[in-house]
């Protein structure tokens, strides 16, 4: 087999979060493992990966290059919600990722 690569039963993809009436999105890449929050337009990801090495001026992390990508060729999921629901996803996400990152 050479040539194109036909996955899609790998269940990574990247979600839209879209809030209503506002047009607010939050963006969230589902990896093997875990899921993580990401901000393409921030630029900023909620993995360790990104805050190991993106924030140190490497490269950006897989999540961020996977959102780009799949703005320009397709395949997100776009979940509706409510903006009654904003705060509290945000609170969720964050609690997610201080979790995430207090290694100590
Ligand atoms: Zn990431």
């Amino acid at each position: 087999m050479s040539g194109s690569r036909v996955d899609g039963a790998v269940g990574a993809g990247v979600r839209q979060l879209l809030f209503h009436p506002s047009g607010k999105q939050i963006w969230i890449v589902v990896g093997k493992d875990d899921e993580y929050w990401t901000d393409p337009e921030l630029g900023f990801c909620s993995c360790k990966d990104f805050y190991f090495v993106s924030l140190s001026g490497g490269k950006e992390c897989y999540h961020l290059r996977s959102v780009r990508k799949a703005a320009k060729e397709g395949g997100i999921i776009v979940m509706d919600f409510g903006d009654a629901e904003y705060v509290q996803m945000l609170h969720a996400l964050a609690e997610d990722h201080a979790n995430r990152l207090s290694l100590r």
